[in-house]
């Protein structure tokens, strides 16, 4: 099951060539159309006509999440904004949003890629998609509404929340691949078991999981309790939305879409291009994009690229399973610390649920980790030698696999806070000061 047969099984020598050709047209269209990369490439002694092949990809200037805010709302934009048919925005938590914007062909690109990334997921024209991604100024919930559409497949917008509505359209329109956050997949697991519903009631075969990174861990959590196969898919809005890169049923890396996108791994300190197969940050530049075509843009997000063909038959290149964010990095008494590496020590025991809440603070000048961790129903007692057993060997698990000490807090089933988009993994306390 492949969308696009020709392009996600393209000789490298013939993508390489593709990917030449759309970089060149690229380059000289923001040198003539966007002052801010105009500047950068005089600034560096650059001419428009001077990059011809990807190679030369590592001589130009990079873009990050700051540049879209300086420019904010449009000056980033390559076309007159008459030709702009849709703007997204990220919340801006800090400061302004991040805007992008697509013109009609754009669309048309971002509807291929997320049919690509449907189909390798095993959807087609009979399915039932079910869309909880939320709607809006969010990229998540009509970036794979059009791609959906695409490929013919019977679309429920359903949008993220409302929970018990989720699950009566689920039984009643029988939705066969749902496509959310992967901790709402978990949490609306739950809300199954709680209403009483049986797996085997529903029709659902897959999920396409993406907006935050997740754990091998909690994908076998999410496919045992929902009964499919969980498929992790990979986004941005400054780069298109989802659709970026996805998983195929060999669940063995995301084939990225670089026929469009074209990644890098690099450095986050030096900012020198790794390796392939070294981990580091992951880098796009957009060479297809009307509206706003970005270079060399830095996602923050840490992977490993892999040039090998794949089982499933496709030759575009893999990128491993997201790490983590070069910026949810903890730092924690010296020791880098990603959550998702808790994570993955707390779904290896049979005690613990995936809800957690890690509180880093410091105290007379040293870094000190408290990890809430839900207890499973049947294991929370009220014998305190028991409770400090499994505190103890949570400690000791943590210590371990991370090689730092963290307080434990067992805590009550459903006491951390859920969320139905992306789940609130960190509360650092040092920052606030
Ligand atoms: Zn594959």
């Amino acid at each position: 099951m492949i969308w696009n047969e020709f392009i996600e099984c393209m000789d490298r020598e013939r993508l390489t060539r593709l990917q030449n050709e759309r970089l060149s047209v690229m380059v000289q269209r923001l040198y003539y159309n966007v002052p801010f990369y105009r500047r950068l490439f005089q600034e560096r002694g650059i001419e428009p006509g001077d990059i011809r092949s990807v190679d030369q990809l590592k001589n130009l200037p990079f873009t990050i999440k700051q540049d879209l805010r300086d420019n904010y709302p449009f000056d980033l934009f390559a076309v007159p904004k008459s030709e702009v048919v849709r703007v997204h925005a990220s919340s801006g938590t800090t400061g302004k949003p991040t805007v992008v914007g697509y013109t009609r062909r754009d669309i048309e690109i971002w509807s291929e890629v997320v049919a690509r990334t449907l189909t390798a997921a095993g959807a087609g024209k009979s399915d039932v998609l079910h869309i909880a991604y939320g709607y809006g100024l969010f990229t998540g919930g009509l970036g794979i509404h059009y791609g959906a559409e695409k490929i013919g497949a019977t679309v429920i917008p359903i949008s993220g929340g409302n929970t018990q509505r989720q699950l009566q359209l689920m039984e009643d329109f029988g939705s066969t691949i749902i496509a959310c956050t992967p901790s709402y997949a978990l949490f609306l697991a739950e809300a199954i078991a709680d209403a009483g519903i049986s797996t085997a009631s529903l029709k659902l075969k897959a999920g396409v999981f993406g907006a935050e990174p997740w754990t091998e861990e909690m994908r076998r959590e999410i496919e045992l309790k929902l009964r499919i196969k969980a498929l992790d898919i990979y986004g941005l809005s400054e780069v298109i939305g989802p659709g970026v890169a996805s998983e195929c049923m060999d669940q063995c890396g995301l084939h990225v879409f670089e026929d469009h996108f074209i990644p890098e791994i690099i450095d986050p300190e030096t900012l020198e291009v790794l390796p392939n197969g070294t981990v580091g940050e992951l880098v796009f530049t957009c060479i297809t994009k009307e509206a706003l075509p970005l270079l060399r843009y830095r996602t923050r997000d840490l992977t490993a690229l892999n040039y090998e063909k794949c089982p499933c038959g496709r030759t575009i290149v893999r990128m491993q399973k997201c790490l983590g964010r070069s910026d949810d990095m903890l730092i924690i008494r010296g020791v880098n610390v990603f959550p998702s590496q808790i994570e993955s020590v707390l779904l290896e025991m049979s005690e613990t649920k995936p809800h957690y809440l890690l509180i880093v603070d410091r105290v007379n000048n040293l870094d000190v980790l408290e990890v809430w961790v839900e207890v499973e129903g049947q294991f929370f007692s009220d014998e305190i030698k028991k409770m400090e057993g499994l505190k103890n060997k949570i400690q000791h698990n943590i210590d371990s696999a991370l090689g730092i000490s963290a307080n434990v807090k067992l805590v009550e089933p459903k006491t951390i806070e859920r969320s139905e988009g992306k789940a609130k993994r960190v509360i650092d306390k040092r920052k606030l000061r």
